[in-house]
This record gives C-alpha cells, sequence and structure tokens, in this order.
C-alpha cells in the first residue's frame, strides 16, 4: 500500500457526530444477531469491578444494498445454532455466550422481515472466520464468501480456538463460493482503507483493509467510505479510545502485541474520521450498535 496521504481536501466530508441511521429502509444498515448476555468481566472497562455481573453484547451484521444485490460484512451464528445452541455448541459453551435457543435472533429471519431473500445475498465479506462471524455462511446458498487469504489457510489448518469444525466442513463443502485477497500489510490509516484497500466489487463501494491481531490476518471494511465496521479488532470502543485491551480481547487474542497495535490505529482513525463523517462499529459493543442502529430488541 503507498504511504502517501490523500489530500484532506479529498477526504473533507461534513463533521457531523451521529453520523447516520443505519436503519433497513436505507442501502446500509445494521443488524445484530441478538443480544447475548455474557459475563461483564470479560469486556469490562474495569473487570475488578465487574467479577460477577453480566452485560450484553451484540454480533453486529453490515448489510449494503447494490440494487437487488446485498453485501453482508460477517453474517453471525448460524441459523441452526440460533434455533438450538445447545445442540449446535454444547451446553457450556451455549450458557457462557448467553445463547438460549431463538431462531427469530438469525441474520436470515431478520432480512426476511426487512423484505431481502436469502438468495439475494451475494457477497459475505468475513471480518474472520469465527464461527459468531461466519458460522450462517450457510444459509445463504447464492453467497459468495470473500476472506483474507491468510486467515482462510489458517482457518483451514485449525489454528485457533474460535474456528469451528462445522464451519470448517460447510466452507469445505462450499469452497467454489469462496475469494481470497491479500492484505498487503497492516493497515495504518484513513487513506489506506479509503483509497487503497481491497475493492470487493470494483465499485469502491466495498473495500477492505488488513488490521491483523485478534486473528491471524482479521480485517476491517469499509463500506460506502462511510462506516468502518472492524469485527474483533476491538471488543468495545473504550479498548481504542484508551488504547488499553479488555481482558477478554488479550486473552483471546491470536497476537497480542498485534491486537493493542491495532487499537492505536483505531484510535487514530477514529479522532480522522470525526472529520470525514465516517463511523467505525466493533462486532460486539451493544452501545455502538445502539447508537448507529436502534435501541430496539430483535424480537
Ligand atoms: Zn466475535
Amino acid at each position: 500500500m503507498s504511504a502517501s496521504p490523500l489530500s484532506e481536501k479529498k477526504l473533507d466530508r461534513p463533521r457531523t457526530d451521529r453520523a447516520f441511521s443505519l436503519r433497513p429502509e436505507n442501502d446500509l444498515f445494521l443488524l445484530t444477531c441478538g443480544h447475548l448476555e455474557i459475563p461483564a468481566v470479560a469486556f469490562s472497562e474495569r473487570p475488578l469491578d465487574d467479577l460477577w455481573s453480566r452485560t450484553t453484547i451484540t454480533t453486529t451484521v453490515a448489510v449494503l444494498r447494490r440494487g437487488e444485490a446485498i453485501t453482508l460484512v460477517d453474517c453471525g451464528y448460524a441459523s441452526a445454532t440460533c434455533e438450538d445452541p445447545y445442540r449446535e455448541l454444547g451446553v457450556f459453551h451455549a450458557a457462557m455466550l448467553g445463547l438460549t435457543p431463538k431462531a427469530t435472533r438469525s441474520i436470515v429471519v431478520q432480512l426476511a422481515d426487512a423484505g431481502i431473500a436469502a438468495s439475494q445475498v451475494t457477497t459475505i465479506v468475513a471480518t474472520h472466520l469465527h464461527l459468531d462471524h461466519i458460522g450462517a455462511f450457510s444459509d445463504f446458498p447464492n453467497a459468495e464468501l470473500v476472506v483474507e487469504e491468510r486467515e482462510y489457510e489458517a482457518f483451514r489448518a485449525g489454528k485457533n480456538p474460535g474456528y469451528n469444525q462445522k464451519d470448517r466442513e460447510a466452507l469445505a463443502r462450499a469452497a467454489s463460493r469462496i475469494t481470497t485477497w491479500s492484505a498487503e500489510e497492516r493497515w495504518m490509516g484513513t487513506a489506506d482503507a479509503l483509497r487503497d484497500g481491497f475493492d470487493v466489487h470494483g465499485d469502491g463501494r466495498v473495500r477492505l483493509v488488513g488490521l491483523p491481531g485478534h486473528t491471524q490476518s482479521s480485517s476491517a471494511a469499509l463500506l460506502d467510505g462511510r462506516l468502518l465496521h472492524v469485527g474483533d479488532a476491538a471488543f468495545q470502543a473504550w479498548e481504542y479510545r484508551k488504547r488499553r485491551a479488555s481482558v477478554y480481547g488479550a486473552l483471546t487474542a491470536y497476537d497480542r502485541a498485534g491486537y493493542r497495535a491495532g487499537l492505536v490505529a483505531l484510535g487514530a482513525f477514529e479522532d480522522a474520521c470525526i472529520t470525514h463523517g465516517i463511523a467505525v462499529v466493533t462486532s460486539h459493543d451493544r452501545e455502538q450498535w445502539s447508537a448507529l442502529a436502534s435501541d430496539d430488541e430483535p424480537s
């Protein structure tokens, strides 16, 4: 990627506090694969104060309309997991995540409620290949999965406990629908994301940049130059605002130093975003999701 920054003039956009509404009536909107109750200590800014309480997290999916075709960034848990998490994940794993059986939590059901058929989803961009991000790939038979090539290799080799054997089998069966791209280097800043990110559709609407650390080669997606979905490069916004990892973020990072470097990069990026009118969203920060999407709980 080129190191030369875009001119401020080119990047100039109106300053805005609340960037835009990401509701289903728009071309770009957010869904969450449920609201899960997990031990608060995992993501707390003050973990010792939150040893025994629980907190709510989202599993955030970005939806982009391109005419009739739909692109998703991540797709949440499989509908089978939403219907019966105990059977699919085991009782302990499901209980830790606060995953109770709830079919309406699945993204395919929520899209149908918004008038979008599963067959319209033609592209799913994976920020990384953990089960809460790509488990639902099998729910979308026409979708191509776009993933960073080293992430795909790590997934196939099972190098990280967050990768799921059932997902590995599902992706192996659908190998003809998987497209890889190569993050040349770690993402460094605004200009890289806006200009040099991998252009998924060739129209500049979805650009991908490498943001490794959480997994071997996790990445972020910039949609319409307006929304940067960073997956699990940070679990909560406070982590990059304070440049400090949460307990869970540090413990589960494939590369802890890389995860921290990502927080620093995102902190700087958010400062620039305020000027350029770009919103940042992580996968699991409930407050961020509520501010950008809706305060309503999915039914
Ligand atoms: Zn996740």
